[in-house]
């Protein structure tokens, strides 16, 4: 078992990730820890990218917000290493960058997202970090007539839900104000439109779905043969369309030196230690909870960095993770503001809204980061 170590003593906290958990623990566990922990960032990527804008970003909105991490790194009296993590030695408490350094640390946290794979090649995959050139011109065809017929698939091994359903919405809209015609059918595995969020809130997103005469087939897995067809399964149903934009499968990063749980993700516990391993723990879309979401992820970094403070002798219980899902959908009109409470895998105590339920009302909900990136907004306004 380890130890708390002694007060005066600066506790060394490497943070493996530069998105929304790592961002979130590093900012969670000053304000708890304070100058008892020194915080070091590895992080590949000089850019923290606020992702779930992306969305937009095709509907010429602009690009997702990007924020530098130097500068947050500076706020939360974090050291930015722009260098990536390549594998660990629990044992010897060492963590090894890709630029071969060693780094010792007392506590490690890895928050290093997830993978994105295709998993249809003759659909068009949701990646944020393309998807104006991915949906740039199947707009443009929407819009002069030339597409009439989508489909917007989840494959089985789901990742984040929300994205394909705003897609799916604005793609409507935007049909709509060009005046042309577009049957779009939305095929997902998920028993209810993002049942994730419980029934209210799912029934309330069926309801928005039908008044944008949107079909959705449920509890069904695809395959995506050709560039204009699906095949349902249950059943070996075929849709005739003229395109089919899918989400990506997510894989976990099989972290060398650590137990590594179905498909590549970090097997954590309740308190996002990795499992069997001492001071290693792991937040985010990297882990194996199966919702990957960016409220989530920011649940798991305030938990672990609970966990880490009480480690450093922080004088605290560290809680265990009993997440909230929190999603604002962007519908190309008003948005929604879902919440839902999981047990099990499943959203309870269901809420949907259109005015905002949580504050501040940013796309992800997050105890620190969320009032931190506002304030730099405000600031850069
Ligand atoms: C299009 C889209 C829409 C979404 N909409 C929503 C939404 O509305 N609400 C919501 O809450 N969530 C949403 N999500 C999900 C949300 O963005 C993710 O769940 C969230 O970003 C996960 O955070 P993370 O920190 O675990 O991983 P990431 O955000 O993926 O961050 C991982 C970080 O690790 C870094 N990294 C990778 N490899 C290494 C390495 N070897 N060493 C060090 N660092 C490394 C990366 O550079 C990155 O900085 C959406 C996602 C997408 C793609």
């Amino acid at each position: 078992m380890s130890t708390a170590v002694e007060h005066d003593e600066t506790f060394k906290v490497l943070i493996a990730g530069g998105g929304v958990a790592a961002l979130e623990a590093a900012l969670a566990l000053r304000d708890l820890a304070g100058d008892r922990v020194g915080i070091e960032m590895l992080a590949p990527s000089p850019e923290f990218v606020y992702r779930p804008m992306a969305v937009r970003e095709p509907f010429a909105y602009g690009p997702a917000q990007r924020y530098p991490l130097a500068d947050i790194a500076r706020e939360a009296d974090v050291t930015l290493r722009e260098e990536g993590f390549a594998w660990v030695d629990a044992p010897a408490r060492t963590a090894h960058t890709d630029a071969g350094a060693a780094l010792s640390y007392d506590a490690l946290l890895l928050a290093l997202g997830a993978r994105i794979q295709t998993r249809y090649p003759h659909a068009h995959t949701v990646d944020d970090r393309h998807l104006d050139d991915i949906m740039h011109g199947l707009l443009q065809d929407v819009e002069a007539g030339y597409v009439t017929r989508l489909a917007f698939v989840v494959p089985g091994r789901m990742g984040w839900q929300l994205p394909i359903y705003e897609l799916a919405m604005m793609t409507v809209a935007r049909a709509y104000e060009a005046g042309s015609t577009l049957s779009a059918t939305i095929v997902t595995p998920e028993d209810a439109p993002l049942a994730i969020f419980g029934i209210g809130a799912s029934q309330a997103v069926a309801a928005l779905l039908r008044e944008s005469s949107i079909r959705v087939i449920t509890s069904a897995y695809v395959e995506v043969p050709q560039w204009d067809t699906v095949i349902v399964n249950p059943g070996d149903r075929r849709l005739e369309v003229d395109r089919v934009v899918a989400l990506p499968e997510l894989f976990g990063p099989a972290v060398r030196g650590l137990p590594v749980a179905e498909h590549g993700f970090i097997p954590i516990d309740s308190h996002g230690k990795v499992r069997d391993v001492e001071r290693v723990y792991a937040a985010g879309d990297a882990t194996d909870f199966a919702i990957k979401h960016g409220g989530i992820a920011a649940q798991q970094a305030d938990v672990a960095a609970e966990a880490i403070a009480a480690l450093a002798g922080v004088p605290l219980q560290p809680r265990p993770f009993t997440p909230t899902i929190y999603g604002m959908l962007l519908t190309g009109g008003r948005p929604r503001y879902l919440r839902a409470r999981i047990t099990g895998g499943h959203g309870f105590s269901s809420e949907i809204s259109k005015e905002p339920i949580w504050a501040p009302p940013r796309k992800i909900a997050a105890r620190y980061l969320a009032p931190f990136l506002e304030r730099l907004d405000e600031r850069c306004a």
